[in-house]
């Protein structure tokens, strides 16, 4: 499908990137009040300050995203290009819709019997969360003083964005480390991993819940050499306490088509379920309990 493109302007490593003039919409914003008449001045104004988020969708969800029931918020933009991503969607921040932390607030406020009841909570994902500290610490925050369970899904890469008062707001951090060597990160992200292990360690030394999540793309990542440098990061973090492989798929094709970007998985299958369990293995031997 051919699609007119434009040149974002705003914000870092996006300006590289080609944007599509008409985006897909995914799951949505059903519910929540959308800001779209703001002035854009006004609008950058109140994203600075947090009270105002770009976010591509949020739904609710059992048994993913961490525990319990969930309602996870995906935010809009991200600095990294994961060559396996089933959210491009999300890649640039400008490309999600405007909406307030309050209005996220209020709906979070609804769900607290069901979050208590599941032992669930709210999940912040994306895109990338720390694209917006600012937004996401008020909502921590504000979902810790109500008493919710709290969660991050983040590669880490931005992890300096995020600071300790937000830490500690934060009671779990699925933490993706997508690969355990920085030439292989690379070619999967097309970033460093040095920032990753950082993040980890400071989360590690608050003694943050992490969960640590590892995408096995046949081909990719899945040299057992690279998921044992993967276990041997993840194994100096004390406060690990699950470890989850997730097996690729190729649910994310149509979007990158739709797009107009380049997809580099067309021809790769979702790993056999041999290669799953011998990857799990590898991390069992480590003491870990995997997913
Ligand atoms: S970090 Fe997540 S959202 Fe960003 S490109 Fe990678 S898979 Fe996609």
């Amino acid at each position: 499908m051919t699609q007119t493109t434009t040149t974002v302007r705003d914000g870092g490593r996006d300006q590289d990137f080609l944007a599509p003039a008409a985006r897909l919409r995914g799951a949505g914003i059903g519910g929540l009040e959308e800001l779209t008449d703001l002035q854009r001045s006004e609008r950058l104004a109140r994203m600075r300050d947090g009270e105002l988020g770009s976010i591509h969708s949020w739904e609710l969800v059992t048994a993913v995203d961490g525990p319990g029931t969930r309602m996870t918020v995906f935010l809009n933009g991200c600095p990294l290009r994961c060559q396996y991503c089933h959210n491009p969607d999300t890649f640039l921040m400008k490309d999600g819709e405007p909406v307030e932390a309050e209005e996220l607030l209020r709906r979070m406020r609804r769900y607290r019997g069901v979050f208590r009841a599941s032992k669930g909570g709210i999940t912040l994902s994306g895109g990338e969360v720390l694209m917006q500290p600012a937004f996401a610490g008020r909502l921590l925050a504000g979902a810790k003083k109500m008493g919710i369970h709290t969660c991050i899904d983040t590669s880490g890469f931005l992890g300096a964005n995020a600071s300790d008062e937000m830490l500690d707001n934060i009671d779990l951090v699925l933490l993706d480390v997508k690969s355990g060597d920085e030439e292989t990160y690379k070619k999967v992200t097309g970033r460093s991993l040095a920032p990753t292990i950082t993040f980890g360690d400071r989360l590690a030394a608050k003694g943050i819940e992490i969960w640590a999540r590892f995408v096995l793309v046949p081909d990719l990542t899945d040299d057992p050499e690279n998921v044992h440098n993967v276990a041997r990061i993840i194994e100096r973090w004390g406060s690990v306490s699950r470890v989850e492989v997730l097996p690729f798929h190729q649910m994310g094709t149509d979007k990158w088509d739709a797009l107009g970007l380049t997809y580099q998985l067309r021809d790769t299958r979702p790993p056999e379920p041999e290669l799953v369990e011998s990857t799990r293995a590898i991390f069992r031997s480590y003491g870990f309990e995997v997913h």
